[in-house]
């Protein structure tokens, strides 16, 4: 999840119209009110023809009686992300387009294809497993030490995306790799290598609870009784394995879908939940603390199958969609596209559609309107007060925060931290910002009027020293400082590690830096993201990432011959409303329909899409 990169671009053009508008979206079945896409009737169907994949000079495979998700898909404005604006939105050299947690002299995982084009190295601290020896390299397994030591490496590289990964029943105990065991599941299947599948019942439980904050996964499920939009489509994904990505993983199965799956960061899986998965037949590769060596071999367990060959990738990074590139280029003949979930992975498609490489159509289901929403504003609205209360156990009310920029993120900060009564003030330099923020009640000042008297610093810019040393220097003793926007980059934390200040490690993620005269800050996370470092993220924002996925899955199978190019694009605007309109049945909300009369004088279908896709649903 992620954000300056993800973000929209302040004061940037409309995008242009798309260069193919498709047919106009059938008629819905209607939920809450709402179009529904899935499935389309059957007359509206459309034998979908895959275009040739020019890229790799092959052609792809018709598909026929596939029912579309929608069958119109295309509406005017939507969809296709003009390249120039697309690469500019996504330039990891922007100030406020970079990956959230890939920030100057970070790890992360961002601009990790070279100015030709290529996919090259991601500039993160491993090393990956050379392409040409890869089979060697699997059979020379590495000694537990080995394995740790590159997981450790790993570890700081997958912050891409969102997790709320928290294992139960890890035990230390079992050092066995998974990859040594010989484990079957009730059904006699051994195609799946996970920690212990004796944990799937617990995993069950889990996946279970996920499902009741995941309304429109399993609205979809429903939905497609009956129908299968994805019968046919062979899966392989690459995500965080977590009892929400189960969710989707089981969804896609009942939509018609075979899957296989690996993780995209070695920690983040739930081992119960993999566990969950393989008993109920899905070839699951993963496990918490694989070495960079098991991550790869994951991947290939997913991929290199006798008699089995995917036609769609779900990624979520780019490092699955790298490995077919450059191990199984041939498997692109078959392949009809891919959704990407990660500001990393959209990079990277962009260079490869940049340097004419990309040889099938690919969502980047990050940029859309719906998730980029949930992601700054709601999430962090809520996790802001997580991540603080976790870490200091502090009270709210009648503290005085300063909050930095007051953008989607700082929005969703400040209103959380207003409604527990906290004194919020607000910093700025767009003058339309800075007014809304006075139009909300917050006083919108310097920071160097409030620093010494504020409780709270939290920065939310992505911009880079915003809080320096000199600020920190005249904070207040106890003063908390911490950060929710671009990587580390925000407050300067470097220049706090010099000699003459004491850093004391009073918990996880919170350290007491000392200044001689015994004045202490209380720094979080070393001015990483907080929420991301020290609170969990709902299911519910999972969900519409989730559901996202799954409508691009669906809208990338089933489109017909030409709808989509080898070209990275945006869910249609109208599957973005649908993606909202599932979620709306929780909170037992009712939609109000147009009248005809009303269409007409607005000039929009009944059944959306209901704004144009340069507008913008930011403030
Ligand atoms: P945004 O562009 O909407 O808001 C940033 C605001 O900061 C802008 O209004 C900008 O004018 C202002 N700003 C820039 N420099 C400033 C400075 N020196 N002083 C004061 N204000 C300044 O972006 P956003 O969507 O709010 O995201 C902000 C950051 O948070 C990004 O880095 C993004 O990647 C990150 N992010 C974090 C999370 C999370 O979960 N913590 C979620 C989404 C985004």
């Amino acid at each position: 999840m992620s954000r300056g990169g993800r973000g929209r671009e302040k004061g940037a053009a409309a995008p242009s119209r798309p260069a193919e508008p498709g047919p106009l979206p059938p008629p819905g079945l209607g939920l809450a009110g709402a179009p529904c896409p899935l499935p389309a009737p059957a007359g509206e169907r459309e034998a979908a023809v895959a275009a040739p994949g020019a890229g790799c000079g092959a052609e792809r495979p018709p598909v026929s009686g596939c029912p579309g998700l929608p069958a119109a898909g295309l509406p005017p404005g939507a969809a296709k992300v003009p390249q120039a604006s697309a690469m500019k939105r996504s330039d990891p050299h922007h100030p406020q387009h970079r990956h959230r947690d890939g920030g100057d002299g970070g790890a992360g995982r961002e601009a990790m294809v070279s100015p030709d084009g290529t996919v090259t190295e991601a500039p993160r601290t491993v090393k990956k497993i050379q392409f040409a020896d890869q089979k060697q390299e699997f059979n020379k397994r590495p000694t537990k030490i080995g394995r740790r030591s590159l997981s450790r490496s790993i570890s700081q590289s997958s912050t891409d995306s969102y997790s709320s990964a928290a294992s139960y029943t890890d035990s230390s105990d079992d050092e066995t790799s998974p990859r040594d065991k010989q484990q079957k599941n009730s059904k006699g299947s051994s195609d799946f290598c996970v920690k212990n599948i004796k944990q799937a019942e617990f995993g069950r439980r889990e996946i279970e609870i996920a499902e009741q904050e995941m309304p429109a996964l399993m609205a979809l499920r429903k939905r497609a009784q009956g129908e299968k939009p994805l019968a046919g489509a062979k899966i392989v994904g690459c995500t965080h394995i977590t009892a929400q990505t189960a969710v989707l993983m089981e969804t896609l199965g009942a939509l018609g879908a075979q899957c296989r799956w690996a993780a995209c960061n070695i920690y983040s899986t739930l081992n119960e939940v993999a566990a969950a998965l393989a008993e109920s037949g899905f070839p699951v590769f993963a496990w918490k603390g694989e070495s960079e060596d098991d991550f790869w071999w994951c991947i290939d367990r997913c991929v290199n199958v006798e008699g089995w060959q995917p036609n769609m990738i779900l990624d979520d990074g780019g490092d699955l969609t790298h490995w077919i590139y450059k191990k199984y280029p041939n498997m692109f003949k078959k392949i009809k596209g891919i959704v990407e979930e990660s500001v990393t992975g959209v990079h990277r498609l962009y260079q490869l559609s940049k340097a004419g490489k990309l040889c099938v159509p690919a969502m980047n289901v990050n940029d859309s309107v719906t998730k980029q929403k949930f992601d700054n504003l709601y999430c962090c609205r809520e996790s802001i007060l997580d991540g603080l209360k976790r870490t200091t156990d502090m009270m709210f009310g009648g503290k005085q925060v300063v909050v930095c920029g007051y953008g989607e993120v700082g929005k969703g900060c400040c209103a959380a931290l207003k409604a527990m009564g906290s004194i919020v003030y607000v910093t700025e330099i767009d003058p339309i910002c800075a007014l809304q923020a006075c139009m909300d009640g917050f006083r919108l000042v310097k920071l160097n009027e409030v620093i010494r008297q504020v409780d709270i610093v939290i920065t939310c810019t992505g911009n880079k020293n915003v809080v320096t040393r000199e600020h920190l220097d005249r904070m207040k003793n106890s003063c908390i400082v911490c950060n929710m926007g671009h990587s580390n980059t925000e407050i300067d934390v470097a220049s706090l590690r010099t000699p003459e200040l004491t850093w004391e490690r009073v918990r996880s993620q919170v350290d007491h830096v000392i200044w001689p005269d015994g004045k202490r800050i209380v720094l979080l996370a070393e001015g990483r993201l907080l929420n991301l470092s020290c609170s969990t993220v709902p299911t519910f924002v999972l969900s519409i990432t989730a559901t996202t996925q799954a409508l691009a899955l669906i809208e990338l199978y089933n489109a017909p011959e030409g709808r989509y190019k080898q070209d990275v694009y945006l869910l249609p605007k109208k599957m973005d409303e649908y993606v909202a309109s599932l979620h709306l049945p929780t909170f037992d909300a009712h939609l109000t329909e147009l009248t005809d009369e009303q269409a007409k004088y607005l000039g929009l279908n009944k059944n959306g899409p209901f704004k144009p896709n340069y507008y913008r649903c930011w403030f």
